[in-house]
């Protein structure tokens, strides 16, 4: 294919006098259409539509929908953001028209079949986690930790406990632990992470007081690293009296393995469209139910689906008890349908299996590449690990630029720069989903980066040389995008 030539605007295809449609001869010269529509509602100035053939706006198109890089693409290997292999059974599952046109007004008599969806999730989910309640309202991993935290503030506040307005979050914490505790309403205390990439269990202690609200921890934490002293936290922090919550917004290596609420949690969310199948990225779509021990359960927002005792579902929207409402409705249903069908088809056996293949992926190409790559915590890791860089930096190449030379070669970048531990992290989670061959592929190309830098640093420092856009300023696109052709012209 020609990229070049139909990577162009539309609007730049058009010619004066080209069209792409035959309409019907109009009759005596009267205007087509125009006894179908009120002339009051007929435009009197052309729309400035591009005139274009039909052959360039498929090309067009069909090119549009290839340049950006997805999962089915070609090899994600994004830590901390999970995208692995989605089942495409979960697809037509999600998209079948018996969920595509349910309507939440719908009389619960009609929806019952959904509802039953929802509760079979939430018992799924909580079987999972270790838990004694789910809500899966939430629509995103940030949205479950605000819902979680309210969920804290509820329990601390009927306590009459209304000092403790702060948590403790580590420095390697996702940005969004912070932030979620900022909109929450509660101040961000930060605790350190040790050399060995675990979270500093004295300055944890030393910290805890009856300020704390609760301590925010991710484990395997975003270093790809088990928090080993698990048991003493929880210990320390209920002994403080705060509550302990888990982001278990990847959920990949604990799958059948361990259980956050048998680690001492207390609330904890997933984030359903990493772990349980659903393609993400760009914002959406994606789903973060929280789960909480038994006693909280209350809080937990409306509505909620209950059962009674013949087995009908209803959905109750007045409990006073609940934090509140942080959705329109049930949350996000196609992302729920899809991830039950993803749980179903693994089955416990299936599922067991995902953390074991998750972390042997992860620490293959962690072994294969470290030698090349500056490995800052020394492995084994879980699923998923950080290299700070290339080993030899003297070339002057940068995080940046492999990441961006690795689309040259038709693979997605890591997560750069982040987390925030080191100054060139580089981010790797291959996923239980990828096959050996992948991964070597995978492998053999950061190697030859690996000596691209040294024998062609500049050459590097312009990648990426082969995609149809290389070095956007992605701030100035998220904050003042250009969305008309007009604009464009300027
Ligand atoms: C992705 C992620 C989140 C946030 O989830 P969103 O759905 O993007 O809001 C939180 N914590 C961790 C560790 C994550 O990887």
């Amino acid at each position: 294919m020609n990229r070049t030539l139909y990577n162009k605007l539309i609007f730049e295809y058009s010619r004066e006098g080209r069209v792409g449609a035959a309409l019907p001869a109009a009759k005596d010269g009267a205007r087509v259409l125009s006894d179908a529509i009120p002339g009051h509602l007929m435009r009197d100035s052309d729309p400035g539509l591009p005139r274009v053939d039909e052959p360039t706006v498929v090309r067009h198109y069909t090119n549009m929908s290839t340049n950006n890089f997805g999962v089915d693409s070609g090899f994600y290997p994004l830590g901390s953001c999970t995208m692995k292999y989605n089942p495409k059974i979960n697809e037509a599952l999600a998209s079948s028209p018996s969920v595509a046109a349910l309507h939440p007004a719908q009389p619960v008599c009609t929806v019952q079949g959904a509802l039953r969806l929802y509760r079979t999730l939430e018992k799924a989910l909580a079987e999972i986690g270790g838990m004694a309640e789910f809500t899966l309202n939430p629509y995103a991993g940030a949205q479950g930790e605000l819902t979680g935290l309210m969920v804290i503030r509820a329990y601390h506040a009927e306590r009459g406990d209304a000092a403790r307005t702060r948590v403790i979050v580590p420095d390697s914490a996702h940005g969004t632990n912070p932030a979620s505790a900022a909109v929450a309403g509660l101040e961000v205390v930060e605790v350190r992470s040790r050399a060995d990439g675990r979270v500093d269990v004295d300055d944890l202690r030393a910290k805890l007081d009856d300020t704390i609200a609760a301590v925010m921890l991710t484990n395997p934490n975003t270093a790809g690293m088990f928090e080993s002293e698990i048991p003493a936290i929880a210990e320390a922090v209920h002994a403080a009296g705060a509550l302990l919550y888990y982001d278990g917004a990847n959920l990949n290596p604990m799958l059948g393995v361990a259980r956050p609420g048998d680690m001492g949690f207390d609330v904890m969310h997933i984030n359903l469209h990493k772990t349980f199948s659903t393609p993400h990225g760009g914002g959406g779509p994606g789903a973060g139910p929280v789960g909480v021990r038994a006693g909280l359960e209350k809080y937990l927002p409306n509505p909620r689906v209950t059962e009674s005792a013949d087995g009908t579902l209803s959905v109750t929207t007045d409990s006073d008890d609940a934090l509140g409402r942080i959705s329109l409705w049930l949350g996000n249903y196609t992302v729920l349908r899809r991830a039950l069908a993803y749980i179903l088809t693994m089955g416990a056996e299936g599922l067991s299996e995902v953390g074991p293949l998750a972390t042997l992926a992860a620490n293959y190409v962690m072994a294969s590449l470290s030698d090349v790559y500056e490995l800052p915590i020394p492995g084994p890791c879980k699923h998923e690990f950080v290299f700070d860089g290339l080993k030899d930096k003297s070339s002057g190449v940068t995080t940046l630029n492999v990441a961006k030379r690795l689309l040259d070669y038709g693979f997605h970048a890591p997560t750069i720069y982040f987390p925030l531990l080191f100054h060139e992290s580089l981010m790797i989670e291959p996923t239980e989903t990828e096959s050996r061959d992948t991964l070597d592929a995978f492998i053999s190309v950061m190697r030859k980066i690996a000596s691209e830098a040294a024998s062609e640093p500049e050459m590097l420092k312009q990648a990426p040389h082969h995609t149809p856009m290389a070095h956007p300023d992605e701030t100035e696109a998220a904050m003042h995008p250009r969305l008309t052709y007009s604009e464009l012209k300027d």
